[in-house]
């Protein structure tokens, strides 16, 4: 079955007001009447709601990279899935290896992240990753599948078609050195596999998995080009137009 390919730019904690204008407007001239794939930014919070105003019309969908799995309340500093979507986000990351080692945040939270999104109406990408030292120890397929299914645990077959996938080594986000497409391949068959299991063949086939790790314009059409590749989560390469044009235009 062909998937039609998504790629996300994650910008992290970069940018200001201005920059992030300036950025939303080129990929909005660059990508105009473009259909190849499917394209989204994830600004940080601050900036969705002028970014969504500056998209309107465009096909370039806006993101939190992040989200409370809480509705609303007492949580100091924390954003729900419903402001998000107030402020024209239509999707969330869950569970990026930045959030799950920096800020600790367990398999069963990013699960209840991923509810709350669900819940209010958001589409999500769920990110897995190993660690180089799970990578060398073996334990690769043992940590991904663990992310996924505890992440996906209580999410329907209707709702896992507003599910991405990102699988994203942790040992090549931002540092330049990415998985190699065979590499990237295997997994991504791999975690199918989890998702056969999870759910059954049919559904498991129409979700798309990105690959995220150090995507930039030398290596995108090899490693979007890859068996079982639908797309990437772009880190670093994101925050230029340029280099986030030439990679969506590489597939
Ligand atoms: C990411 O932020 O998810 C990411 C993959 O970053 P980079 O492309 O910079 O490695």
């Amino acid at each position: 079955m062909t998937r039609r390919a998504f790629i996300a730019g994650n910008w992290k904690m970069n940018l200001d007001r201005r920059g992030a204008l300036r950025l939303v407007a080129a990929l909005a001239e660059g990508l105009a009447g473009d259909e190849r794939c499917d394209v989204a930014v994830c600004p940080p919070f601050v900036y969705i709601d002028e970014v969504a105003r500056a998209l309107a019309g465009s096909k370039i969908r806006v993101g939190g990279q992040n989200l409370c799995d809480q509705p609303e309340g007492a949580f100091t500093g924390e954003i729900s899935a419903r402001m998000l979507r107030d402020v024209g986000a239509e999707l969330a990351i869950v569970g990026h290896s930045e959030r799950r080692h920096l800020f600790g945040e367990s398999d069963e939270l990013v699960r209840s992240k991923l509810r709350a999104a669900l819940d209010e109406g958001l589409d999500a990408i769920l990110c897995v990753g190993e660690t180089l030292d799970e990578r060398t120890a073996g334990q690769t397929e043992s940590v991904i599948a663990r992310q996924l299914t505890r992440g996906l645990e209580g999410v329907s077959d209707a709702e896992l078609e507003r599910v991405t996938i990102a699988y994203e080594p942790v040992w090549a986000i931002g540092t330049g050195q990415n998985a190699t497409p065979a590499e990237a391949s295997e997994a991504h068959a791999y975690l199918r596999g989890v998702l056969s299991g999870l759910y059954d063949d049919s559904s498991a086939e129409r979700v798309r998995i990105q690959y995220g790790g150090s995507v930039k314009p030398s290596n995108a059409a090899e490693l979007l080009g890859a068996r079982e590749v639908d797309g990437a989560l772009v880190g670093g390469a994101s925050l230029e137009p340029d280099s986030f044009l030439q990679i969506v235009r590489s597939r």
